[in-house]
């Protein structure tokens, strides 16, 4: 068959895209040679609908190994008794988690969306809104902090099944423990979505959701550096005192009722190329190299939000405590909105992404905000110096974003800067 070339060259085009410029998107990383290859192989070519050792195919003996070292290594990483390393997303292990511990038209609590939760954290445009009440918690004003004693309040007046923490742009830690007060006070489920900051949970430098929390839920792509992909995470909550059921009505332990929610509750079979891939990263992550990587992302976030704050940006809640940060514009630049700001440095091939800011003025499509982290251009090899260069490249286009000239200047220095920054050989 002949070669599809138009998509290759789709894919080198990517491929320069990412070598030349600086990836500031918070969600975003680079992944190994070896995770790569994993995804790449002739595991995409395998049904395996079920579980290691229960499967509805034949053949599953390879990828029932594959499946069981992934989960294995993904305990040892976080500390958990049980895990799920099957949902295809983030947002796919969220819908079965509900689907698990909630019945459509339950009440639960999430981060609000405008305030840095995520979609599948009660949005009324997903699923997570659409069949179940949601209701939202907030920051603080004043702090850009979650604002704990308003969650408490709205529990006890709501009465959630389940509260949800954790968000897609909140670079502050959560206080698990309090979460957990309040949902037992309410006797309500608590899920952590550890999406963002699971790399450094994993590393240490974060505190562990998984103590604390009833249900854990995480992407693998973010800070974790794998594959696109979910997981579902138990620490000792096996057993099912609230009597939870199964859509066919068998009350059964927490982790058959999870495993069942995702499949065949939420997903058809499992993409064993992937889980690989994960099982590739959860063994990185537990190497030291990984923890001295995780250190650096926090360090380069921390100084990337201290040159910007000198230069009279505005960071939400004052900095970060991990590898993220939301900057809101109005402060320094009244009339320019995040979407302005974001094709200006995209433009400059500096890659962020506009965020609506705690109380916004602006509408989601326009926003006074642009979200950044430090991941991936971490995972580059780029060290504090580089941070107090962005900041300034960042200011130079963000002052003239009408600026052709101004752009195009960048632009070449961001272009000669990455050359020193090899990204993995693929
Ligand atoms: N949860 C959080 C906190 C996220 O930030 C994200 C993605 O940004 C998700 C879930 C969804 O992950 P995915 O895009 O893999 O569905």
């Amino acid at each position: 068959m002949k070669r599809d070339q138009e998509i290759f060259d789709l894919i080198e085009k990517e491929h320069q895209r990412q070598l030349k410029g600086i990836e500031l998107i918070a969600s975003e990383n680079f992944v190994s040679d070896d995770v790569m290859k994993a995804m790449g192989s002739c595991l995409t070519n395998k049904y395996a609908e079920g579980y290691p050792g229960k499967r509805y195919y034949g053949g599953c003996e390879v990828v029932d190994e594959v499946e069981t070292l992934a989960i294995e290594r993904v305990k040892k990483l976080f500390g958990a008794e049980f895990a799920n390393v099957q949902p295809h997303s983030g947002a796919q292990a969220n819908a079965a988690v509900l689907l698990a511990v909630l019945k459509p038209g339950d009440t639960f609590m999430g981060l609000n969306l405008a305030h840095g939760g995520h979609l599948s954290h009660g949005s009324a445009v997903n699923t997570s809104g659409i069949l179940y009440k949601a209701v939202g918690y907030d920051l603080n004003k004043e702090t850009g902090r979650v604002d704990y004693d308003q969650m408490e309040r709205l529990a006890v007046e709501h009465k959630p099944k389940l509260i949800i923490g954790g968000g897609s742009a909140y670079s502050r830690e959560w206080d698990y423990k309090r979460m957990r007060e309040i949902a037992d006070k309410v006797g309500a489920l608590l899920m952590i979505d550890m999406a963002h900051p699971a790399g450094l949970i994993a590393a240490g430098l974060l505190d562990n959701p998984v103590k604390y929390a009833h249900i854990v839920t995480s992407t693998t792509h973010k800070t974790l550096r794998g594959p696109r992909g979910g997981i579902i995470l138990i620490g000792k909550d096996f057993e099912n005192p609230w009597g939870l059921k199964t859509p066919k009505g068998e009350i059964k332990m927490m982790s058959q009722l999870l495993n069942s929610a995702v499949f065949p509750g939420t997903q058809g079979g499992p993409l064993e190329h992937v889980i690989a891939a994960k099982a590739v990263a959860f063994a990185e992550a537990l190497q030291p190299e990984f923890k001295e990587w995780a250190m650096q992302v926090k360090k380069n976030a921390a100084v990337l939000a201290e040159e910007l704050v000198k230069r009279g940006f505005t960071i939400v809640s004052g900095g970060t405590d991990n590898h993220s940060m939301l900057v809101d514009l109005r402060s320094k630049y009244p009339d320019l909105t995040g979407k302005v700001a974001e094709k200006a440095l995209v433009a400059a091939d500096i890659t962020v992404n506009k965020n609506m800011v705690p109380f916004d003025t602006r509408s989601a499509f326009q926003t006074s905000g642009i979200r950044l982290g430090t991941p991936a251009i971490t995972t580059r090899g780029a060290k504090e110096d580089l941070m107090r260069t962005i900041a300034e490249l960042i200011e130079e286009v963000l002052n003239n974003p009408e600026n052709e000239q101004v752009i195009a200047d960048v632009r070449s220095r961001v272009n000669e800067i990455m050359k020193e920054y090899p990204i993995f050989a693929y």
